[in-house]
């Protein structure tokens, strides 16, 4: 099987935090490898007539707790060991807040800018096909990541459902409510970052109108936990996407900024508001703003060795996956600047994905409400008994995180019969 660097940083954690606790040796030997790693070519007819061929993969990393779940990454940089090791997270993230699922993950290596809307509908379509029997609702279930939304959610979900004639809409999730998807699912990432942070506002003693945020990534979930911060009356004052950032003291509208944003593909323009002066700022020149809370929400590795040092946030939240390295972590801690991890930081995403999921095989429709409650009180929960374990130990959050983790994958290993299980045990 398949053991990268980013798989590597993973398992290291791992292998910290079950120091800490009574981990069965068995638990770490199912964790140290994915179950199963599909590697597909991925041909898609272009509009001018010609024939392309992607690099597709479909990481199902670990199905002790339940079917395999997670999201589907257009990227060009997307590679075997990111899609193995956003797997390993969706695994820990899933045992973390309680989820009767597993780890999986997917990815196309395409720059999805570059495709026409036919061309990614095609693109969408014929990776199904590709994976369609790697997948299934019960067995490994899609949802969106990068680069992919509830449109192509739907493309995928249709595709699925004619490859195996059969209508299942809960082999996906985040799919348009018309197609099965759920009330709630567009923001839930976002939403589940910005109730962590509402932890930390009561934990710390927090005025919104004084806590400086920016936000790295202004797609599905830097938009949405931008845009919640702000109604809040949290003072966002920088925000990016992959072309740069903008930057504004005073604190942005931000309602204005998703509005561009949305119209032009682009982050408005440098200009005077009348209530403050809006500049560029480069994505590096923003991770080192002076805020109270940082929020990654673009892609891994962007706070590394390198740049770890000149970070002058109070706080880290993870919106991201794997934002911050292991050495830039350790830098961090040394600074005093604490990190929200990932694995509860963007966990809202596959919560309310479990309830579409739910919704899905139940044939129910649960309203807005109902989905933001359960959302609220899942993530809060988590958020609570990650931070009384850090507590506890004296570890820090993420520490805490994946010990909280470990100990639900453990609990079904020891559930399941271990050496020590068999070797006593006499008719
Ligand atoms: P998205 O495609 O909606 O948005 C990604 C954003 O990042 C875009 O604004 C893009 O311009 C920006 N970006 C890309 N490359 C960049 C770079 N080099 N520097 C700065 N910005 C860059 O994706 P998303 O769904 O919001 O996912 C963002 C992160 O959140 C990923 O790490 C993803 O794995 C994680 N996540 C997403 C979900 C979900 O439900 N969508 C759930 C959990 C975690």
């Amino acid at each position: 099987m398949h053991e990268g660097k980013l798989v590597e940083r993973i398992f290291a954690t791992i292998e910290t935090a079950q120091k800490l606790i009574d981990i069965s040796p068995e638990t770490l030997k199912r964790l140290r490898a994915s179950q199963g790693i599909l590697q597909v070519s991925v041909p898609v007819r272009m509009d001018d007539g010609a024939l392309a061929v992607f690099q597709g993969y479909r990481v199902r990393y670990n199905d002790l707790l339940g079917p395999t779940k997670g999201g589907v990454r257009f990227h060009p940089a997307v590679n075997l060991d990111e899609v193995t090791a956003l797997a390993f997270w969706m695994t820990l993230k899933c045992a973390l807040v309680g989820l009767p699922y597993g780890g999986g993950k997917g990815g196309v290596c395409v720059n999805p800018k570059n495709l026409s809307l036919l061309e990614l509908e095609r693109l969408s379509r014929s990776y199904v096909e590709q994976i369609a029997d790697f997948i299934g609702p019960r067995q490994d279930i899609l949802a969106t990541d990068v680069y992919t939304n509830p449109q192509v959610m739907g493309w995928m979900v249709d595709a699925y459902g004619k490859i195996k004639r059969k209508h299942t809409p809960a082999v996906v999730t985040g799919k348009p409510i018309a197609l099965g998807g759920s009330q709630g699912r567009e923001d839930a990432t976002g939403k589940g970052a910005y109730y962590c942070i509402q932890e930390l506002s009561k934990l710390y003693g927090w005025e919104p109108s004084q806590t400086t945020i920016a936000v790295q990534g202004f797609g599905n979930g830097g938009q949405n936990v931008a845009r919640l911060l702000y109604e809040s009356g949290y003072k966002v004052v920088a925000v990016s996407d992959s072309v740069g950032g903008i930057h504004c003291p005073e604190g942005l509208d931000i309602t204005a900024a998703i509005e561009t944003k949305n119209t032009t593909r682009n982050l408005p323009t440098a200009h005077d508001t009348g209530q403050g002066a809006i500049k560029t700022l480069t994505n590096a020149a923003l991770l080192e703003l002076p805020v109270k809370v940082l929020v990654p929400a673009a892609l891994e590795d962007q706070i590394t060795e390198t740049n770890a040092a000149q970070i002058r946030a109070s706080w880290i939240v993870e919106l991201a996956n794997g934002p911050v390295t292991d050495k830039a972590d350790t830098l961090l801690a040394q600074a005093g600047v604490q990190v929200l991890p990932d694995i509860l930081a963007n966990a809202g995403g596959v919560i309310v994905s479990y309830f579409e999921w739910l919704q899905n095989n139940t044939g129910d429709h649960w309203p807005a409400v109902t989905v933001n409650d359960r959302l609220k009180q899942m993530i809060t929960e988590a958020f609570r008994r990650t931070h009384q374990i850090a507590t506890k130990y004296q570890v820090s959050l993420r520490i805490a995180a994946y010990i909280a983790a470990l100990e639900r994958i453990n609990q079904a290993v020891l559930d399941l019969g271990t050496q020590e299980t068999f070797a006593s045990y006499r008719v």
